[in-house]
């Protein structure tokens, strides 16, 4: 393998960076050409494409975001477009090609594999901790401390006004990022899309919390499941305690990534380009029990996630 590519895609992620810098210096490290293509899939059919080198990731590993910026492509998602993305990888001599990104940008690769001569590897690089393969993605940890951060400083004032607050976070489908903020930051309440909450066992809650003498009630609600704002309404209806609705929105998806995220995305990095070095395709990496793990890309797409019971019952336990 003479020349690789690298891209990101889907919704941006901190340590997309330090993904990017892995890829290139390992690349570059084994004697091999890594082309930066920008804004995804819709940038590889524009031929937005141009060699990197090991100063083109000088001062990356501590930036949020993805120098190759990231976009989504409609046309990709056709045979036809994937064919004219395959023309354009071989114009530029690209043999294999790393994606960085979520489930769809995973099945963007798997396509393109399946039915053109590259090859092709995924890094996973989503905020929502929401592929079953891998114990953790690449941006899951930063977005938690940004959350966590917040719920501090939401801590304060709704303690000042005994009010309950609620917090919605992001993750699509996925809870994860409720349920490990929630644990971490002390919530009294998580709901998230893999447990069945009860709206009165909630107020119930709340009401009984106010009587033992608890002078706020912190609640993270993941976007999977409902709107914050229509909720803190509903509860202020009937536990007539002062309800405020926060949503974080972007704010997770940026900041410099942590300690935990630049390493997971150096060894992803570094192991994807191993990976194709080896001849190997359609895998994407991951990491299972601290170990850097590869996973036919098709099996990894459909495995389902496991629910977090043990932490949500831990949660439960210690919110009381
Ligand atoms: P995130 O988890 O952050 O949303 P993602 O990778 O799941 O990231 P998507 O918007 O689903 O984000 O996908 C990114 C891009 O991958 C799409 O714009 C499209 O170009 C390509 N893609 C997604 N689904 C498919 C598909 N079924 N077939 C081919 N390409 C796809």
């Amino acid at each position: 393998m003479k020349t690789i590519g690298v891209l990101t895609s889907g919704g941006d992620a901190p340590g997309m960076n330090a993904a990017i810098r892995a890829v290139v210096r390992t690349g570059i490290d084994k004697g091999i050409k890594v082309m930066g293509i920008q804004r995804g899939y819709n940038g590889l059919l524009n031929g937005e494409i141009f060699e990197m080198n090991r100063t083109s990731v000088s001062d990356i590993i501590q930036r949020g975001g993805t120098i190759l910026r990231t976009a989504r492509s409609d046309e990709f998602k056709t045979v036809e477009g994937r064919k004219k993305a395959y023309n354009v990888l071989k114009v530029f001599g690209i043999e294999g090609l790393i994606v960085i990104g979520g489930d769809g940008s995973f099945t963007g690769a798997q396509k393109l594999s399946d039915e053109f001569d590259v090859k092709t590897i995924g890094i996973p690089g989503t905020i929502d901790n929401d592929l079953a393969y891998t114990d953790y993605t690449i941006g899951f940890d930063t977005a938690l401390n940004t959350v966590l951060d917040a719920i501090n400083k939401l801590r304060d004032t709704s303690t000042s006004h005994e009010r309950v607050s609620i917090v919605e976070v992001m993750g699509r489908r996925c809870g994860d990022i409720a349920l490990f903020t929630g644990l971490a930051g002390g919530a009294e309440y998580i709901i998230i899309p893999e447990r069945e909450y009860n709206f009165d066992n909630l107020c119930r809650t709340i009401i009984e919390g106010k009587v033992r003498g608890k002078v706020h009630n912190l609640i993270l609600l993941a976007e999977g499941v409902g709107g914050a704002e229509d909720m803190a309404k509903k509860i202020e209806e009937v536990t007539g305690i002062q309800t405020r609705a926060t949503v974080l929105g972007h704010i997770q998806r940026g900041g410099s990534p942590t300690a935990f995220d630049r390493i997971l995305a150096s060894r992803l990095g570094a192991r994807a380009v191993e990976l194709l070095v080896e001849g190997k395709s359609k895998r994407v990496v991951g990491i299972k029990d601290n170990k850097v793990i590869d996973v036919d890309i098709t099996e990894a797409l459909n495995m389902k996630k496991e629910s977090n019971d043990n932490l949500y019952d831990l949660a439960q336990i210690l919110s009381y």
